[in-house]
């Protein structure tokens, strides 16, 4: 069996974001789809994961339940599982080309969202096997049969697992005002995680607030997410998931018309404000 550590895991996913040609947006180019990502680790007895559970609903499946789903129960407990969490930060070509859009996602943005989840996929897969070669036991939560999407009594349309509260339980990140997770690379990115019954001691949460991070929750400032949404889908009770997804959904006609693919996308709350590249404000050092 391998000796799987931390660095072991970080140099599998960075990579074959460098260096697979998988990485790329979909266009007969080459060009890559995403930027350099971050890692982070939590450990699968995480009172996080449980908190989940209370709050989005009890569909919501722990990294333990997932892993007794998947390879049956077993005398495993979940502090000896490891969720590994990564960010795939969208590219600057992709991030400046979105800037500019008012109602529509650009076309890059479009292929990260449809291309760039393939390779997401492919990186979640690649993982998995990975992980399985070395001798141990792997699963990708949102590549499992159980992940579906459910409605939430208290947030309305949610999932089963959610990569970016895995990724906040990593100390990837804070959720800002548009729902989106802030991380040291900004709020531009994809997530994805895998199950593990490697042993990886988690990453430091550095911050005891899950919006330390947003202008507006830590100093009532900013709101330029409010700005950008072309279908007032945020206000400063947060984001109208109905009125976001609604207009995702008609951006597929566009994408088609425009750029020549079945696609969809948004993001502009996402590029174009202060949190698109990294943490915003002095004292995070933006
Ligand atoms: S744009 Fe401003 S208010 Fe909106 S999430 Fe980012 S930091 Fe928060
Ligand atoms: S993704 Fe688009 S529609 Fe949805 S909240 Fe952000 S800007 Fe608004």
């Amino acid at each position: 069996m391998t000796a799987i550590d931390a660095a072991w895991v970080r140099s599998l996913i960075e990579t074959f974001i460098q260096d697979s040609p998988e990485n790329n947006l979909g266009d007969g180019t080459g060009e890559k789809g995403f930027a350099a990502p971050l890692v982070g680790f939590s450990r699968g007895d995480d009172p996080l994961y449980e908190a989940y559970k209370e709050h989005v609903g009890p569909f919501f499946i722990t990294p333990w339940e997932l892993f007794a789903l998947t390879f049956g129960n077993s005398d495993l407990q979940a502090g000896q599982l490891t969720v590994i969490t990564y960010i795939l930060p969208q590219t600057e070509a992709t991030k400046r080309d979105n800037r500019k859009e008012k109602f529509n996602p650009s076309e890059r943005w479009a292929r990260a969202r449809i291309f760039g989840e393939a390779v997401n996929v492919r990186l979640r897969e690649h993982l998995v096997i990975a992980l399985t070669k070395a001798g141990h036991r792997a699963v990708a939560p949102l590549l499992a049969p159980q992940f579906s999407m459910r409605i939430s009594p208290k947030y309305g349309l949610s999932s089963t697992w959610s990569e970016r509260h895995a990724a906040y339980a990593a100390g990837l990140g804070t959720f800002g005002l548009c729902d989106g997770l802030i991380t040291p690379v900004g709020k531009a990115m994809r997530v994805g995680s895998v199950v593990t019954d490697v042993q990886i001691p988690p990453t430091p949460r550095p911050y005891d607030d899950h919006h330390a991070y947003c202008l507006f929750y830590s100093q009532g400032t900013c709101k330029k997410c409010i700005d950008r949404c072309p279908v007032g889908a945020i206000s400063e009770a947060g984001k109208d998931k109905k009125r976001c997804a609604t207009h995702v959904r008609r951006t597929r006609a566009h994408v088609k018309s425009t750029y020549g693919f079945d696609g969809y996308g948004c993001g502009l709350c996402q590029t174009g404000v202060p949190c698109e590249s990294g943490v915003p404000g002095e004292k995070h050092g933006k």
